[in-house]
């Protein structure tokens, strides 16, 4: 169990608002420039429970976008979470994943696991808090919301 200071706890919640924004602000920029589930995918998200499939798009970027501020990124470092460094990122009903890794299926399945997360938790609000609390509790490897996600591929293997 990670174990964070009162500094540290501290420095989370000032940025914890920052990060919402930037989650809003990337997903609806993904959610005009992705494209929509596609078979066989729309099966594996009909199957997870997800109320709102046709909401859901993809959008493959060559690069990973990341928070403008850096602490946010050394942060979630520091408890595994690279998020230059992932293949896949879901924020909200929005899907994205390296073009260089979109035709991984299991990746996206994962990923659709954590858009019926969000969609659990009511909104990307109460989905980041429970995702960094879990974060900072049990480091990326070993937090729930993870662990459910890989069942389906597991992107530290
Ligand atoms: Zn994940």
């Amino acid at each position: 169990m990670a174990l964070v200071n009162p500094q540290g706890q501290k420095q989370i919640e000032e940025l914890f608002p920052l990060v919402v924004a930037w989650v809003e602000q990337v997903e609806k920029e993904a959610l005009e420039k992705g494209e929509p589930v596609l078979p066989p995918f729309e099966a594996t998200a009909e199957a997870l429970g997800i109320r709102q499939i046709d909401k859901i798009r993809v959008w493959k970027v060559d690069t990973m976008p990341t928070p403008e501020n850096p602490q946010i990124q050394a942060l979630a470092e520091r408890f595994g979470l690279s998020i230059a460094g992932s293949g896949g990122l879901t924020l909200g009903h929005a899907i994205l994943v390296l073009r260089s890794q979109a035709t991984r299926g299991n990746l996206l399945a994962h990923e659709l696991v954590h858009v019926r997360q969000y969609e659990q938790a009511g909104s990307i609000s109460l989905f980041l808090k429970r995702y960094v609390a879990e974060l900072v509790q049990f480091e990326y490897e070993n937090m729930p919301l993870e662990r459910e996600a890989a069942k389906y591929f597991a992107p530290w293997q």
